[in-house]
């Protein structure tokens, strides 16, 4: 398990340095992946625009592919999921879960149609809209669920046409390595590369000559960065990039009903997931039994290995995030923070940190201002729920959001004027296949998922015909 190999033009290629990546339960190195280099990197290009020009003829083909895709995930779910939890730090199950999610994503996105549209049909004039492939697309992939957003990107480019090249991570990129690896006989040579390396890697994705579109997830800052190298080249880029959702409470809700969707709606991969809730925001009638709830869940909760049994919450992944969770609670501690639960690291091995339910601070403190995308969640209380709406508006990012009562008419009014480009009434985080997922304002440009995903993989062509 220790010999890991990219994917390029369908051969499995090493590199002429490796790196080491870290498990976070035990914050050793455990495995080596390999450094991509320049050279290889247009070498891998070279082959993607190469495989694409017969890859974009046969639509069949292409769906087909991507059947055969979801089929090999599911075969080797098992060992990818072994090492998705050893890379990323998530128990086991939820790995698992994040693997046959893949293999799901493969399968609905090949029944997606390319439509064409007739935008005129007469007897002398045929007028149509057509999508057309990019040509190379590159992605780019954040540490949280590097399996499944590298599939949320791989499966509709190729479905369109493209030939991919992806970069994951340098703290998660085995589980990317090993999906290029079981993928090597199915998708043809050059279509689909999986390539590693560091932060700098990504720079050179973004600016290579071959790219014509670069499909980014990961935090703001980088996406910004990503937009800066494409610029000149005119590429195209959809962004899905970090969140700050709020989950406005009311208060006609039973505490003790909705606090396990609350909690796990904030926790969930140990708080390391774009669209997690980030600040809960509870009317004052309800608050205290509220966080009295929450408490209760998160002191009970098994934090741990992920490959140990009935682990529920594992490791924060690395090390960087590690001290910026810590550094955020210690802000919040400073500026007068009640630590219901947790407040700080737990055990002297690894990244693991408490479950830590917040009170006693509200907007203005980095905690509830900025991303923690970790386990500490504030729990602010509010009046008038107009006052709740403004104040989760008042930020630069809007991924989603949503609204908790029993009036499901109030909740879904309410969600409406939150900017965001998800909204959910009595349920956080779930995300569909066939819905499109992006963000407003810093939070994204463009959208993943669904017809609208696809068609972030395809450029529209024109065809007028007259009669001759
Ligand atoms: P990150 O921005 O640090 O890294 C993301 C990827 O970009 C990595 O592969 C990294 O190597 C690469 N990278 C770094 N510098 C680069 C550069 N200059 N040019 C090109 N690529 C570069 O993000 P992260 O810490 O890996 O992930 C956490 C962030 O991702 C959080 O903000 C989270 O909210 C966000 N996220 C968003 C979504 C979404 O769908 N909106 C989903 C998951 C995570």
């Amino acid at each position: 398990m220790s010999e890991f190999s990219m994917t390029i033009d369908g051969k499995a290629v090493t590199g002429e340095s490796t790196f080491g990546v870290v498990n976070p339960a035990t914050g050793e190195v455990f495995a080596q992946a390999p450094d991509c280099s320049r050279a290889q990197l247009d070498t891998v290009m070279d082959a993607a625009r190469q495989a694409q020009r017969s890859w974009r003829k046969d639509e069949a083909k292409r769906r087909q592919t991507l059947l055969d895709c979801a089929e090999a995930v599911k075969a080797h779910a098992g060992e990818l999921a072994q090492v998705l939890t050893r890379e990323q730090g998530k128990p086991l199950p939820k790995a698992m879960e994040e693997v046959i999610g893949a293999a799901v994503w493969f399968q609905v996105t090949a029944g997606l149609q390319i439509p064409v549209d007739v935008v005129s049909a007469g007897p002398d004039v045929r007028v149509e809209v057509r999508r057309k492939p990019y040509g190379v697309v590159g992605a780019i992939t954040p540490w949280n669920f590097p399996l499944l957003l590298a599939v949320w990107k791989i499966a509709p480019a190729l479905l369109a046409g493209n030939a991919i090249v992806v970069k994951p991570s340098p703290f998660t990129p085995l589980s990317t390595l090993e999906l290029g690896r079981i993928l090597r006989g199915i998708v043809p040579a050059g279509v689909l590369n999986t390539i590693s390396g560091g932060d700098q890697l990504g720079g050179w994705v973004s600016e290579h000559p071959a790219v014509r579109k670069i499909s980014f997830t990961g935090s703001v800052a980088t996406g910004k960065k990503v937009s800066i190298a494409a610029a000149p080249d005119l590429k195209r880029v959809t962004l899905e990039l970090g969140g700050n959702d709020a989950a406005i409470v009311l208060d006609d809700v039973d505490p003790k009903q909705v606090a396990p969707r609350l909690f796990w709606g904030a926790f969930e991969n140990c708080g390391q997931v774009c669209s997690a809730i980030k600040r809960l925001y509870v009317a004052e009638a309800i608050y205290e039994p509220l966080v009295e709830e929450m408490a209760k869940i998160a002191s009970g909760v098994k934090v741990g290995n992920g490959l140990d049994q009935g682990v529920q919450v594992g490791p924060i992944n690395n090390r960087p995030q590690f001290q910026r969770v810590r550094e955020l609670v210690e802000d919040a501690r400073k500026h007068g923070a009640k630590f219901v639960t947790g407040g700080a690291p737990l055990g002297d091995r690894g990244y693991f940190f408490q479950p830590t339910i917040v009170t006693g601070i509200a907007d203005g403190v980095r905690l509830v201002d900025e991303e923690q995308f970790g386990p500490a969640l504030p729990i602010v209380p509010y009046r008038r729920v107009e006052d709740a709406i403004e104040r989760a508006n008042a930020t630069h990012f809007g991924l989603s959001g949503s609204v908790w009562s029993r009036d499901v008419e109030r909740a879904t009014e309410i969600v409406s004027q939150l900017e965001c480009g998800t909204g959910w009434v009595n349920q956080h985080l779930a995300i569909r296949p066939d819905a499109p997922f992006g963000g407003c304002k810093w939070s994204g440009i463009g959208y993943e998922n669904g017809p609208w995903g696809l068609a972030a993989f395809t450029e529209l062509q024109t065809i007028n015909v007259v009669k001759g």
